[in-house]
């Protein structure tokens, strides 16, 4: 890791190694200000070993602020600032805030007035349509960028980044798609980068030369018809001669119908945005997007693809990454795996930030892992991700604990979560549990199935019952050739599957099993390279060939939407995958009886037979929790988490087996 911990400089400011905590919207501050919580998140981050943490988005104005953000748009938020900065430098940590002006992504129902834009082109995020802005509009939002620049450097801040990614106002104003204007803020290219670099300049004079400014950039806006790759790297060479003296570089707007943060997006693969970028430029570039493990990050230093990486999520995911990548513990990161569960998801939803893996994120203060005042015999049945992280959690506090997992495995469903093309990022977290269960000394039992007897010669002081959820099995009975299997079967490998299936159900599983069994006898990536590289085939040929396998398969769910229980960060991916793969999703359709030739289905409409050698059942799944209810009065303390309490998602799992834990 000596690339990734080697010091660099953004302009006169040294930074110890070369990872950035870039700014992520928490929804922690309920009034623009600084709390204890938002303090106590910082703080963790910065001892954790990053190198440089930006704070924000922090609003400079009320126009372009997003609900519960930090502000820095009026001077009586400076003492707040002032408290964060301290917290986060006292580690040796440089601190920076963002600037943030969201422009016609600003939601003018939460804001109280209306949002405003280069030009009034509705916003497909908010639904709403935004005023144009004056040159007086322009001149002051400008003036309010340096205003809030120079609150950051009063506040002790070492520098500051202004937001011109990912759809936000400069990027309103540089892409063709959002700016009509016909005065001199619109038409030509350097027309449409002068707000942007007029921001910078007047950031710049306010703050003084020796003060860092980092602007962020989307590499490629992801969005037809918008700026060009070329366009964006000559506003960059542009906004380093205004003064910039870091790119921050980013993939493309909220409205793009490209994936950027979700666990589909192969770790690293917006690196190529940073580096196409740091050949036009003389300043560092800092890469950033899925670059969830010290072992990628270093390499890109090494290669020179960038000079510093940004680790956000990985930083909410574990704290000290930095730290154990820096002593060579890379078995004991907890690495961020994409799911968005815990963060975007919530984020979107106007909540706020939480993890899946690390469910003390948000909370490190209110809930640290604290050594037992009494040590207890614990015993944990189960070891999906509620059993495993309680099993942790309390033997990190110091109790004997006992995991009981009735298969050969640790994991439980994140292993079939694991299954699907793109979800592989679930067995790190497997792996980070195991693996803090065996430094811990967790004493693990497998094929062990628990019942009154062997829980009594235990003599546990406490149980914690994780026994999971089985699937719900329809009222179906195959007939001739066709068979009726379960997801989950089929995700475990146990269930051969035909050329034709219904999958019956579409929430995530049955989306996520379709998925799955349409990508069989697709080109894996390696293959596209090759093919590619040679030239074999015609791009309509290799499009077929990553997304068309040798199964038919169709979905069918009862309720009128495909992916319900999945989250708003990632549903939108799986409809869209279902499409390119050619999974037929119809809704509203009830499955009455299996036939011979497969499945008849009643709908608001019709009823029709989907023709079928395999049936395939999704239908949710229900607790597994009798345990929990023949061992009360047996045990003197006796919990249940997770899905064995009622099925959900692995973030409330792993957060009820952290909180129990804590608690015992
Ligand atoms: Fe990463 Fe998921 Fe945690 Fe978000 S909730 S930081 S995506 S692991």
């Amino acid at each position: 890791m000596k690339n990734l911990f080697t010091p660099v400089k953004i302009g006169p400011l040294e930074i110890k190694n070369r990872i950035v905590m870039p700014a992520l919207h928490t929804g922690y501050s309920t009034d623009g200000t600084i709390n204890d919580r938002i303090v106590n998140y910082f703080e963790t981050r910065a001892r954790g070993g990053a190198g440089l943490i930006i704070v924000g988005g922090c609003a400079i104005d009320e126009e372009g602020k997003a609900p519960m953000m930090i502000h820095i748009g009026h001077d009586r938020y400076i003492p707040g600032l002032q408290r964060l900065a301290e917290a986060i430098k006292k580690h040796g940590c440089r601190a920076a805030v963002q600037l943030y002006q969201a422009g016609r992504y600003a939601y003018s129902w939460y804001n109280k007035v209306p949002s405003m834009a280069p030009s009034p082109v509705p916003s497909r995020l908010t639904g709403e349509t935004p005023r144009e802005m004056t040159v007086d509009d322009i001149r002051e939002v400008t003036g309010r960028f340096a205003a809030s620049a120079l609150r950051a450097r009063k506040a002790g801040f070492d520098a500051v980044e202004v937001i011109a990614s990912a759809g936000y106002l400069i990027c309103q104003f540089l892409s063709p798609i959002t700016n009509k204007r016909t005065d001199q803020y619109g038409g030509s290219l350097e027309n449409r980068m002068k707000f942007g670099l007029e921001v910078i300049r007047g950031v710049k004079d306010a703050v003084g030369k020796d003060f860092p400014v980092l602007v962020r950039v989307s590499g490629n806006e992801f969005m037809p018809g918008g700026s060009t790759n070329e366009e964006i790297r000559l506003f960059c060479v542009e906004l380093e001669r205004a003064g910039a003296d870091a790119i921050n570089v980013t993939g493309g707007w909220h409205e793009a119908a490209v994936p950027q943060i979700t666990m589909d997006v192969p770790p690293g693969a917006y690196v190529y945005l940073a580096q196409g970028i740091k050949q036009a430029v003389g300043v560092p570039v800092i890469a950033c997007n899925r670059i969830n493990d010290p072992t990628i990050a270093d390499k890109i230093i090494l290669e020179g693809r960038a000079d510093l990486v940004g680790i956000g999520r990985g930083l909410i995911a574990d704290p000290e990454f930095p730290a154990k990548a820096q002593a060579g513990r890379l078995d004991e990161i907890r690495k961020c795996i994409g799911c968005n569960q815990g963060c975007m998801d919530r984020v979107f939803n106007m909540s706020q930030v939480e993890c899946l893996v690390n469910p003390q994120a948000g909370k490190e203060a209110e809930r640290e892992i604290i050594p037992a005042a009494v040590k207890k015999r614990v015993l944990v049945i189960g070891g999906g991700p509620g059993g495993m992280e309680a099993a942790r959690v309390a033997a990190a506090r110091g109790h004997r604990v006992y995991l009981w997992e009735k298969s050969v495995e640790l994991g439980g469903q994140l292993r079939l979560a694991a299954v699907p093309p793109g979800r592989q990022d679930f067995c790190h977290l497997t792996d980070y549990l195991k693996r803090q269960l065996e430094i811990l000394g967790v004493e693990i039992s497998f094929n062990k199935e628990a019942d009154v007897q062997s829980v009594n010669d235990l003599k546990p002081d406490v149980v914690i019952v994780a026994t999971g959820a089985e699937p719900i099995h329809l009222n179906l009975a195959g007939k001739g050739n066709v068979k009726i299997v379960s997801a989950w079967d089929v995700l475990k490998g146990k269930a051969a599957v035909g050329s034709k299936v219904v999958v019956v159900g579409g929430g995530a599983v049955g989306c996520e099993t379709a998925l799955y069994l349409a990508q069989i006898g697709t080109i894996d990536g390696d293959t596209l390279k090759f093919l590619v590289q040679n030239r074999a085939e015609s791009v309509e040929t290799l499009i077929g060939l990553i997304n068309r396998g040798i199964k038919k398969v169709t979905v069918l769910e009862m309720t009128d939407k495909i992916g319900r229980d999945i989250g708003l960060s990632s549903r939108w991916i799986v409809h869209k995958d279902l499409k390119v793969n050619k999974v037929e999703a119809v809704t509203g359709a009830r499955v009455t009886e299996v036939t011979a030739a497969g499945v008849l289905v009643e709908t608001a409409d019709e009823v029709k037979e989907f023709a079928a050698d395999t049936v395939v059942v999704a239908a949710g799944s229900r607790s597994v929790n009798n345990l929990y209810l023949t061992l009360q009065g047996i045990c003197p303390e006796i919990y249940v988490v997770g899905d064995a309490k009622q099925p959900r998602k692995a973030l409330e799992a792993m957060a009820e087996g952290f909180e129990t834990a804590c608690d015992i």
